[in-house]
């Protein structure tokens, strides 16, 4: 939230001798937000996670609200397991990923 998340866009900002494009898709500028949401990669992974229509449709809101209404939500999956305890560790392996 506050460029503090080494994405290439920020290293770049930063003067690290960084390529800016997003070191999974190669296509786009690596900001947090393409990272989490934006890119292909990412789009798939929340799709595979089998992730509430929270995560699939409200990609047009700004990324902090994203992150805070996933966390918070009781919505469960079919494991009984609310999504607002799932999702972090969903982030984590997402930036792993990259
Ligand atoms: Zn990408």
């Amino acid at each position: 939230m506050h460029n503090s998340v080494p994405v290439r866009n920020v290293l770049a900002d930063r003067g690290i001798n960084y390529s800016r494009s997003c070191s999974v898709c190669k296509n786009q500028v690596e900001s947090l937000d393409h990272l989490l949401r934006e890119c292909l990669f990412a789009q798939f992974f929340w799709f595979r996670m089998r992730a509430p229509q929270l995560v699939m449709t409200r990609r047009t809101q700004n990324l902090e609200d994203w992150l805070y209404e996933n966390c918070c939500s009781k919505r469960t999956q079919q494991n009984h397991i609310p999504w607002g305890a799932i999702f972090p560790f969903a982030l984590w392996n997402l930036w792993k990923h990259s």
